[in-house]
Formats: structure tokens, sequence, C-alpha cells
């Protein structure tokens, strides 16, 4: 199955096969280099390691995880370009999660002023997320994605088979996500989803595809994040201030679970602010309390939050906006909430 974006290139879903492989051939790059973390250099290279016969072949290990994206690692990245003789004509092929694919294709649009790039994302999370719409960069003053770029890919190759070996942690997080580009815009697959329980045992060659559309759709329509792009942002306000508040009492809260929570308290918000029905969101609350359990207990003080929120860079004149919920499957961009009712949602989930 493929998904053009525009007339620029194709997401394809399915096995990474030779077929794929003799498609990148034919463009006769000059060489291919290989980005990997040491987890998808392991589990997820020995997928696509037979098809990898191009005689100029260079293979680029970094160490994994959010901690190591940023500009140092860029460097190491980018001095193994050069001493491997990587030139112009040369592709990358990105084969990891969110962040070797935001970083790798970072590092490979600035080598000398931008190679090709192919994206094979490997995580839950960088398959339906991550690798669709264009952003690439690296976290600066402990900031998320403070620099990058948007460029895009020649293509993205999606294949749930590297999902075997993810930690089903990751997996949990990743779903977060599907969850959100449901409510956000398919009342229908979010009926579908709700019957969903077992994340081991999900059919992920119809879910991925069709997650995959609902942000290729949102992203076609506003590249750059002027308007409905922000649907996007739907727990992601308040979601973003407990990832930070995590990483600041060093527990490890990962991305998913940080925006579940942040859906819960934002579909709240919707309850009291926009035409959420209370029915509504209590299967909303249920489903996820559900799937993620306690995992988020939050023992965060409301005024860190809230200050958290109010310096977060998607915020103009410190006031804060959020994308909101008329109904499931229709979402409200540029709502603004004032501090009592932000504080209602915080305490009302802990
Ligand atoms: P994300 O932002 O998508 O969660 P990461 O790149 O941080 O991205 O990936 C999460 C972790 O999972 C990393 O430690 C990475 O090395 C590892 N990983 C990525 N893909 C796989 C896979 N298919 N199997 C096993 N581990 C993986
Ligand atoms: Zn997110």
């Amino acid at each position: 199955m493929t998904l053009p974006v525009a007339d620029k290139y194709n997401i394809e879903f399915g096995d990474v096969t030779r077929a794929k492989f003799d498609w990148l051939k034919s463009k006769e790059y000059a060489g291919w280099v290989v980005f990997v973390d040491t987890n998808t250099r392991r589990d997820c290279l020995p997928l696509i390691e037979k098809f990898l016969d191009h005689p100029r072949l260079l293979i680029i290990e970094c160490a994994p995880g959010e901690l190591n994206k940023n500009l140092g690692t860029c460097q190491e990245l980018w001095s193994q370009m050069f001493d491997g003789g990587v030139g112009r004509r040369w592709c990358a092929i990105c084969l990891g999660g969110g962040v070797l694919e935001d970083m790798s294709g970072f590092v490979a649009s600035t080598f000398k002023r931008g190679i090709d790039f192919l994206q094979i994302p490997t995580t839950l999370l960088a398959q339906v997320d991550s690798s669709v719409g264009g952003k690439l960069g690296v976290d600066f003053y402990e900031l998320k994605n403070s620099l990058g770029v948007f460029n895009d890919p020649i293509a993205v190759w999606i294949d749930h088979r590297f999902l075997r070996t993810l930690p089903a942690r990751e997996i949990r997080s990743g779903f977060a996500e599907v969850i959100k580009h449901a409510l956000i815009a398919d009342a229908g697959q979010w009926g579908r989803i709700q019957k969903i329980i077992d994340l081991t045992v999900v059919d992920w060659s119809e879910l991925i595809p069709a997650s995959v559309n609902i942000k290729r759709e949102v992203v076609l329509e506003d590249p750059f994040e002027r308007g409905v792009r922000k649907s996007l942002n739907f727990g992601h306000t308040i979601g973003h201030a407990i990832e930070s508040y995590f990483l600041e009492t060093e527990q490890r809260l990962f991305h998913g679970e940080a925006i579940a929570a942040g859906m819960i308290m934002e579909a709240w918000i919707s309850y009291q602010l926009a035409t959420l029905t209370v029915s509504d969101y209590q299967l909303i609350e249920s489903y996820f309390l559900k799937l993620y359990g306690h995992q988020v207990i939050l023992e965060s003080s409301f005024d860190q939050l809230f200050a958290l929120m109010a310096n977060d860079k998607k915020n103009d004149d410190h006031r804060i906006n959020f994308t909101l919920l008329a109904e499931p499957g229709r979402a409200l961009i540029n709502q603004f909430a004032g501090r009592p009712v932000i504080e209602s949602a915080i305490r009302h989930y802990n």
C-alpha cells in the first residue's frame, strides 16, 4: 500500500523487500550511508542487511535515546560522514525510532547543504507520528526540538515487523498518538480503537496506515503549522509540561505516557469549555486509564506545571492555548483556557 504526500514522495507500507531497494538502486546514488543506533543496529538492521549491497556503503552508529539527540552527537555523525568519504550524491538511510530519524534526517539535510535521505522508522511512535510531516532536528538548551529544519525524505518505508522487537512500554507509548489521531479527526476510528485493550495482539497492517493517513492529510493542508496542523497538539500542551516536569525529577516518563495524561486533562477542559459531552469525556478517560493505568501518577505541583506550560515555545505572549475536542473526531484549535480551568483539570486527574 502506498500513500503519496502530494507529488513529493511516497509513504510505503509493508515488508521492506528487495524490490524497494531496487527502486533505490535505480536512483544511482554514489553511495549509501546507513544511520542506526545501538538497538536498531542489533534488532532492525538484520531485516534489511541483505539488501544493502551498494559497493560504497557506510554504516554509522550512535548511542540511543533522547539524551543523545543534540549537537554533540550531530558533530560526531558529520565527522564520520566526512571521514567515510560521503559526498553530495550519496543517500542516507535512517533506520530507527523518532530520535534517530529526527537527528539523522537533520544531519543529512545539512551535510554539504543537504543530501537525500530515506526514512525507515522502527518504533510505533516514529511510524505513525514523527516520520510524517518533515520536521527534523535536535534538542538544544534542554528544549525539545529547538533546532531543526523542515525537509522531505525521498520516501518513508513503514514495516510493522520492526515492532516485534520493540519493548511493550514503547509500543504503548506510541499508541497514544494513534488514539490522538482518531480523537482529533476520525470518530469511526475512535470507535474501533476502543475495542483494543491488549496491544500484543493488534493487527498493525490496517491500523498504522489509517493513523498515518490522518496525520498526512492534516500536514498536507498546513505543512508549517499555521492552522489546522495545530490540531495534532491535542494533549500536548499539558502533556509536554508533564514530560518536562518528569525530566527534571529524573523519573522516566515516555512521551506517549505524558500525553495520555495530557489528553485526559485536555478532554476535561473540552468538556468544561467546549461542547464535548460528559459521556464522551468519560469514555475517553476510562479508555486511557484502562490502557495506561496508573503509569502516570502525578505528584507534580500545579504551580510547576503551569509555569512549564507558560514557557512552552508554542505559546505566543504567554497565553496558554489548547487544541480541544468539540466531539470525538473533531478538534478545535487556538482555544484559550484560563488558569482556574487548567487547575481544575489537573486536580481532577490527580
Ligand atoms: P521514539 O521517539 O520513537 O520513541 P527512539 O529513537 O528514542 O524513539 O526509540 C526508543 C528506543 O527504542 C531507543 O532505545 C531505540 O534504540 C529503541 N528501538 C527503536 N526501534 C526499535 C526496534 N524496532 N526494536 C527494538 N528497539 C528499538
Ligand atoms: Zn506527540
